[in-house]
C-alpha cells in the first residue's frame, strides 16, 4: 500500500538437499501489510522458501533481513517474537483439545488475566468460531479448522503471517470465507503475508501482487493480470 516500507528481504537465500538446489539464491522482497502469492509447480521449492523464513530450515547460504534485521541465525521462537507467524501445510491444531484450549497456547505467550480473556473472545468473534468456543477441534469443520489455525496464528500479533496451502480441499463458500479474512488481515491489521496457493481464482480475489517460484528461483512477478497472461508462465505452471 501507500507509504508502505520493506518489511521483508532475502539475499541470495539458498537451500541444498544433498545435490538437489530447492531454494536457487533468491532475491525477496516484501512491504508491509502487502498480500502476496507464491505460486508455482510442485516441487518448485515453495513450501522451503517459507520454512527457510520461519527458521524450520537452515539456509545453505543467503541472508533473510527482517525488519531491517539479519534474522538468519535466529531460531523459530525468536522469529515469532519479532513477528513472524506461520500457518503450516500440514494442520497444526491440536485436535483432542476444545477450540478455545487450542487457542490458549498461543495467546498464553502475549497475553494475561483480563486481556488475556478479552484477546480470546475478539479472536473467536474475529473468526467465526463464539458458538464453537468448547467444541473439540477435531469435531470442527474443516474450513472452522483453518479459521481456528488462523485464528492461533493471529494472536501472537504477528507483522508477518505465512500460509501454506490454506484453502487446499475446502469448499466455495469456506473458500471466500478464508479469502475476506486474509484480506482483513492485510487491509485492517496491516499484517504481510505470503500465501502459497495453486487455485488462480483464490490467487485473483486476494494478491496484492504474485511470485512465480520455478526450480527454485523466481520465474516471474507481478501483478496477477500480468503473471496470468504471461505465456511463459502458462507454460512452465498451468501447462498449456
Ligand atoms: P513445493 O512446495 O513448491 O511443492 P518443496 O519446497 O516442497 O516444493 O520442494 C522443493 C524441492 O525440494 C523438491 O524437489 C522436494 O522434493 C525437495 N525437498 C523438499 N524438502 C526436502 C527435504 N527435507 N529433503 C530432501 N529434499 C527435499
Ligand atoms: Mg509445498
Amino acid at each position: 500500500g501507500e507509504g508502505s516500507s520493506r518489511i521483508l528481504q532475502t539475499r541470495n537465500l539458498r537451500k541444498e538437499f544433498g545435490g538437489l538446489t530447492a531454494t536457487d539464491d533468491v532475491d525477496f522482497a516484501l512491504e508491509e501489510g502487502e498480500l502476496r502469492c507464491l505460486i508455482g509447480p510442485n516441487g518448485a521449492g515453495k513450501s522451503t522458501f517459507l520454512n527457510l523464513l520461519t527458521g524450520q530450515l537452515e539456509p545453505t547460504a543467503g541472508k533473510i533481513y527482517y525488519d531491517g534485521h539479519d534474522v538468519t541465525d535466529l531460531p523459530s521462537y525468536e522469529r515469532v517474537d519479532r513477528g513472524i507467524s506461520m500457518k503450516f501445510q500440514v494442520p497444526s491444531i491440536y485436535e483432542g483439545l476444545t477450540v478455545a484450549q487450542n487457542l490458549r497456547i498461543p495467546l498464553q505467550q502475549v497475553a494475561d488475566g483480563d486481556a488475556f480473556e478479552t484477546r480470546t473472545r475478539e479472536i473467536l468473534e474475529r473468526f467465526d468460531l463464539l458458538a464453537e468456543r468448547d467444541t473439540v477441534a477435531s469435531n470442527l469443520s474443516h474450513g472452522q479448522q483453518q479459521r481456528l489455525e488462523i485464528g492461533m496464528a493471529m494472536a501472537l500479533e504477528p507483522t508477518l503471517m505465512l500460509l501454506d496451502e490454506p484453502v487446499a480441499g475446502l469448499s466455495v463458500e469456506e473458500t471466500a470465507e478464508i479469502a475476506d479474512l486474509l484480506r482483513e488481515i492485510s487491509d485492517d491489521d496491516g499484517v504481510a503475508l505470503i500465501v502459497i496457493e495453486h487455485d488462480i481464482d483464490f490467487v485473483e480475489s486476494i494478491a496484492d501482487r504474485v511470485t512465480v517460484l520455478d526450480q527454485g528461483s523466481i520465474f516471474r512477478e507481478g501483478s496477477v493480470e500480468a503473471v496470468k497472461s504471461d505465456p511463459e508462465v502458462k507454460r512452465i505452471y498451468l501447462g498449456e
